[in-house]
This record gives C-alpha cells, sequence and structure tokens, in this order.
C-alpha cells in the first residue's frame, strides 16, 4: 500500500522534496500531499522588489497547481498548528488532523526581535509577498503625507539590520524613490534614508573590499549608514538608537535576524536553543527517523562543526536530498549524507549593482557581472523547479 508522505511547507525546501519525491516513487508507491499557507510558493529571496515596487508580486509568487498540478502531489491550503511526532499526526488550524507515514517539515524561519521594546508591534518585516504588500502600501501613503504635511518622519525610513535582507531592501528602495517623490512633487532630497547596523560595520562577515563597495554605491543614492550602534526600543513615530539618538520616522522595517519557527520548536522534535530542529547527516530528525527537516526550519553542521547559514540554495538542496532519502527509506536502501554544493552568495544592491562571492574560491564580483550572475541564479532555480514560466 502507498506510503503517505507528508510534506509541510511550499517554501524552496518543500516544494523541492515534493518534486524529487514525486520523481522517485510513483502514486501506488507514496501518496504525497504539499500543505502550505498560501496557494503559491513565494521567492523570498526576491521579496525586496516589490517591496520597494520595482517588480510586480507575481514576480515572486508561483501559484502551486503550475508547479505540481499533473504530477500526482496533492496540496492542501492552511495553516499548520502542532506537529505530533509521537502520533505521527498534524494539526491544522482549521480543525483537520493529518496523519502521515513519513514527515518533510519545511516551515522556514521566523523574524527574531530579540525581545527589543516595541519592535514586533510597530515594525514591518519581509518574509511573504503579503509583508511587501504592506511595506510598499506604507511607504507610499507615507510619500503621500509628506507631500501634504511636510512632517519630516514621513519622509525618513529606516531599516534596522543591515545584513543580506536589509542591504538588498534598502538598494531598492533608493532606486525606486527618486521616481516616487517626482510622482508627488517631492524634492528627492527630502528623503531619509536610514541602515542601522549593531555590528561595527554593514554586511558582517563580508570582505572588507565587498562592504566598501555597497557602502559607497549605496551612499551615492542617498543612503545613510548608522554603525556599531543597536536599535534598542521602537514606537509609533520613532525609533530609539543604543547612543540615546531618536530618529523621528513612521517606518521601520527590521531585518535584525531569524530564528527558528515556533511551530517547529514547540512539536517536541529535537530542537537547538533557537528553535531549529536537530538532524542527523541525512536530514531525519534526531529525535523521530521517519521525519526530515529542511530548509530554515532545521540546523545542519559543516565540517567544522559549524552551522550552515539559512539561505535558499541550502534550502533546495536539502530538499531534493530529503526527496531522495525518503525513496531510501521506503525502499531499504543506502541513505547518503547531504553535502551541499555552495555556489557562493550574491547581493544586489538595487536594478544595477551588485555584490558576491562565487565559486569555490569566493571570487569577488562586483557591479553588473554580479547582477547577472544572481539572475542567473534564480533562472537556474525556476527552471529546476519548473517554475520559469510559471509566475502569476
Ligand atoms: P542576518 O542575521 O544575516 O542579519 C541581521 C543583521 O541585523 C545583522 O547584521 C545584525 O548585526 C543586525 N542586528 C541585529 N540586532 C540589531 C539591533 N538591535 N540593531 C541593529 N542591528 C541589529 O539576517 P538577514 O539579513 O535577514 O539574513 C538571514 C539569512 O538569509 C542569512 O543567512 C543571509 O545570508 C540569508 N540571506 C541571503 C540573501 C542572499 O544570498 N542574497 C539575501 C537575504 C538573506
Amino acid at each position: 500500500m502507498a506510503k503517505h508522505v507528508l510534506i509541510l511547507g511550499a517554501g524552496y525546501g518543500g516544494i523541492c522534496a515534493a518534486l524529487e519525491t514525486r520523481k522517485l516513487l510513483t502514486a501506488d508507491q507514496a501518496r504525497i500531499t504539499l500543505v502550505n499557507r498560501y496557494p503559491f510558493h513565494q521567492l523570498v529571496t526576491e521579496l525586496h522588489l516589490p517591496a520597494a515596487g520595482s517588480a510586480d508580486e507575481r514576480h515572486v509568487r508561483i501559484p502551486l497547481d503550475k508547479l505540481v498540478g499533473g504530477k500526482k502531489i496533492d496540496v492542501y491550503v492552511g495553516e499548520v498548528k502542532a506537529i505530533h511526532p509521537d502520533q505521527n499526526e498534524v494539526e491544522m488550524a482549521d480543525g483537520a488532523r493529518l496523519g502521515y507515514d513519513v514527515l518533510v517539515v519545511g516551515l522556514g524561519s521566523e523574524t527574531e526581535f530579540f525581545g527589543i521594546p516595541g519592535l514586533a508591534e510597530h515594525s514591518f518585516v519581509l518574509k511573504s509577498v503579503d509583508d511587501a504588500r504592506r511595506i510598499r502600501e506604507h511607504v507610499h501613503a507615507c510619500l503621500d503625507e509628506y507631500a501634504k504635511t511636510k512632517d519630516e518622519a514621513a519622509a525618513t525610513f529606516v531599516v534596522g539590520g543591515a545584513g543580506l535582507t536589509g542591504i538588498e531592501l534598502i538598494g531598492e528602495l533608493a532606486d525606486m524613490m527618486p521616481a516616487q517623490c517626482r510622482a508627488r512633487g517631492i524634492d528627492p532630497s527630502a528623503i531619509r534614508l536610514y541602515s542601522v547596523e549593531a555590528m561595527p560595520s554593514i554586511l558582517p562577515g563580508f570582505p572588507e573590499d565587498l562592504i566598501q563597495r555597497a557602502r559607497t554605491s549605496l551612499e551615492s543614492r542617498g543612503v545613510q549608514f548608522i554603525t556599531g550602534v543597536a536599535v534598542t526600543q521602537m514606537e509609533p513615530g520613532a525609533v530609539h538608537l543604543k547612543d540615546g539618538r531618536v530618529i523621528p520616522t513612521r517606518t521601520m522595517i527590521w531585518t535584525g535576524g531569524v530564528r527558528g519557527n515556533a511551530v517547529v520548536a514547540a512539536s517536541g522534535l529535537a530542537v537547538e536553543r533557537r528553535g531549529r530542529a536537530l538532524v542527523n547527516e541525512f536530514l531525519q530528525s534526531q529525535s523521530h527517523p521517519n521525519v526530515f527537516v529542511v530548509g530554515d526550519s532545521a540546523v545542519v553542521m559543516n565540517g567544522e562543526g559549524r552551522p550552515y547559514p539559512p539561505t535558499a540554495q541550502i534550502s533546495w538542496q536539502m530538499g531534493v536530498h530529503a526527496g531522495r532519502q525518503i525513496y531510501a527509506l521506503l525502499k531499504g536502501a543506502k541513505m547518503e549524507r547531504f553535502v551541499p554544493h555552495m555556489a557562493g552568495t550574491l547581493a544586489s544592491l538595487g536594478r544595477k549593482d551588485a555584490i558576491g562571492m562565487v565559486g569555490e574560491r569566493k571570487w569577488h564580483v562586483k557591479g553588473k557581472p554580479a547582477a547577472w550572475l544572481k539572475e542567473a541564479s534564480n533562472i537556474r532555480y525556476l527552471s529546476k523547479i519548473g517554475g520559469l514560466f510559471a509566475r502569476a
């Protein structure tokens, strides 16, 4: 009889796990159900584009039926409420209970607010297409307000955290501002675009030449960096910094970090202190071998005992790998260790500029070649999942 493979989350890890499992196992061998909050797959690495209004939401949203339709993969649209791994059961917010023989958890990560007062309540985050829409609409509303009132707080935009998410977003916002200002008769020099970073430099961990390139490129388009100073409090109308500064603003977009998914943290699966599932070298939960955990919901150690970063390229490779291990598990074949191929890191700095490190030797790339490589890696991923011409 067909085993039931239940996959939670249709992000990079979940969608690849579903497609790979189906590629290897027939419908007689495995029934596959893919559960997701939305009826579409989101290209989370590209959310800064619709957030700034430089691309339509359809650019980052692929309907699930276009990806898995006709492949004998059932789609269940709903919110996962709890995982009960001792009962092989998943509880949905709509009250449904879904049983399984093998579970794949790919529920992604959540924003880490570090307990900073007011931040969760009064800031925007960028984790979904809905978040991107909220940011875009809010920024436009602030510009409309500034055009009428000349209230400086409405023309001041703060991005908290200058990791890759914050830098890619502020680059896009910087590029979008001049046209948005012109459309409202606002002098673009009235706009304040701040990137606040607690560490001494933006993009902590990046090589110095790429950091300098990012700074110069973004500063030339009006971004002001405040580094070595943490955000300590947020209230409606103002952000407070550790050095005592208070920036009047209606807009804080928080990109200060991620933590494990709360559903996974509370599931009874073995997790580490930040709520990410502990997995073995085959990506099986350390506590429940019929549960595989992929993407940001898991923490995977490299050969040096350090965790791999929570990135899309690792997530989708984990998904493919989990699909192959499910095949091995159900067929009684030998499982294989997960060893990701690290193609590099590429970050856009707006419409026309980018930086990155590519290949085994981490060659530094800047400008148009980096932007092209980033686009090429998007195309490669989309063609892998059959989504190149499927965006909504
Ligand atoms: P991150 O953790 O990488 O960066 C968050 C930044 O916020 C850090 O630099 C941190 O020092 C700063 N910060 C934390 N608390 C602060 C405070 N109180 N005040 C000011 N600054 C504060 O988070 P991210 O940028 O969302 O990235 C998450 C993961 O996703 C990373 O692994 C990243 O590499 C990956 N990512 C990759 C890409 C890409 O490859 N293009 C794009 C986006 C994200």
